[in-house]
């Protein structure tokens, strides 16, 4: 009775699929397969080429049974035929850009993303003999005019780490499909509960599973949905010769957390809005950044693509000696909300990130590009994850450090 991925409801699905009760014991929850290595009952191949999704498990860089289910629960949350998960979310993006991407080919990816994307795009890539255009994916004409003949791969980032800015994916899609090209999109930010990526014609859905579908900051993990053709390769890429596996241990801690999250989606949206409500009511807050307000630039584009408006919110509160300031004394003085970087957690993290130092150290973005980016994050941005806490604890939080 186990793997039916055939569920109507999100939450159904987020539960039951990719398990069912243990064959042997009737184990209701999940047992961890930690064992490296499988007894064989035939003599069988040693290459990865001759594995298929029921081949017996051989040895655990090829696969685990407690990774598989998490596997298969990803891919029946996302809509997909298939997923793949990885040691985090950067083996993630690296497995998209080095399995699709060869020396001489070219690739055109988001001006503004993770930073850890945003430098592996600049300096690694490039230093591969692969050909990379940043461009500001919600110019549209600017991605036509950035393909090439030998473009292999789209990457975006929607809603985009840290200013929430959003791609109009479908739109992205098509473009990327009369290049003959594959479409990439972090979607960490949405996750699957968010964002039908696949359904807007994602090729390669991919997610730091260390956010939101693992739910409670105690695991590092990456994943990438898309055809059963697409992962397959990737698999055999980067997992079996790269070497990037994900855990059982961590699978089965993130399988846990995946279970609650339309749950935990629903929670977040609603502490969210009403954190983004009162931010946009204080006086001392000059700029709040949610796909789920009306005074987002880009809400229309965000209720046409997005199912849930997530838990990530970006505020400004003026220049950057303010915002410095205000930093210094939220990692002095926040009681309830963790000053730290990561997100989709159920405890609350917030971190500051000046324009000037991101230019520096992440995006070196300068003329429209640049003034995009400001568009949205002004002189520095406040990236708010808003957790499970209630909303009145997160904003007495809030208000006493604003002053
Ligand atoms: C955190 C994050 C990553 C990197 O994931 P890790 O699990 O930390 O490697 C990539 N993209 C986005 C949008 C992220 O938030």
């Amino acid at each position: 009775m186990a793997n039916s991925n055939a569920y109507k409801g999100l939450s159904t699905t987020a539960i039951h699929a990719g398990e069912g009760p243990d064959p042997v014991t009737g184990a209701s929850a999940p047992n961890i397969v930690m064992s490296s290595t499988y007894v064989a009952e035939e003599v069988a191949g040693f290459s990865a080429h001759e594995l298929s999704d029921d081949s017996p498990f051989l040895y655990g860089r090829w696969a685990n049974p407690s990774v598989r289910a998490l596997e298969n629960k990803i891919a029946a949350l996302e809509g997909t035929q298939s997923c793949l998960c990885l040691a985090s979310g950067m083996a993630a993006a690296s497995a998209i850009f080095l399995t699709v991407l060869s020396a001489g080919d070219h690739a055109v990816i988001s001006d503004v993303s993770y930073a850890g994307v945003a430098e592996l795009a600049r300096d690694t890539l490039p230093r591969l003999g692969i050909e990379v255009s940043l461009v500001d994916m919600t110019d549209i004409a600017a991605v036509e005019a950035a393909v090439r003949p030998n473009t292999r791969l789209i990457h975006t980032e929607s809603p985009a780490n840290p200013i929430m800015r959003l791609t109009d994916l479908a739109a992205i899609s098509e473009i990327a499909r009369n290049a003959g090209a594959k479409h990439s999109c972090d979607a960490t930010f949405a996750s699957p509960v968010g964002q039908k990526s696949a359904e807007l014609g994602v090729d390669y859905v991919m997610h730091s599973i260390t956010k939101y579908i693992g739910g409670h900051g105690d695991a590092i993990g990456g994943a990438i949905c898309g055809t059963a053709e697409d992962i397959k390769a990737l698999s055999v890429e980067a997992a079996i010769h790269h070497g990037g596996i994900l855990s059982p241990f961590n699978a089965w801690l993130i399988a846990r957390g995946t279970a609650t999250l339309p749950l935990r989606m629903r929670a977040h949206q609603e502490g969210a809005m009403a954190v983004a409500q009162f931010l946009e009511n204080h006086p001392k807050v000059t700029r709040v950044l949610y796909p789920g307000l009306e005074s987002h630039p880009q809400h229309a584009l965000a209720k046409g693509q997005m199912r849930n408006f997530s838990g990530m919110l970006a505020f400004q509160v003026g220049d950057e000696a303010t915002g410095e300031a205000l930093a210094v004394r939220m990692a002095e003085d926040l009681q309830v909300i963790h000053y730290a970087v990561s997100l989709g957690h159920h405890r609350s993290l917030i971190w500051w990130m000046p324009t000037a130092g991101m230019m520096d150290t992440s995006f070196r973005l300068t003329g429209n590009q640049l003034d995009s980016y400001r568009e949205f994050a002004g002189d520095g941005i406040f990236r708010l994850s808003v957790g499970l806490e209630d909303a009145e604890d997160l904003i007495a939080d809030l208000d006493r450090v604003l002053g």
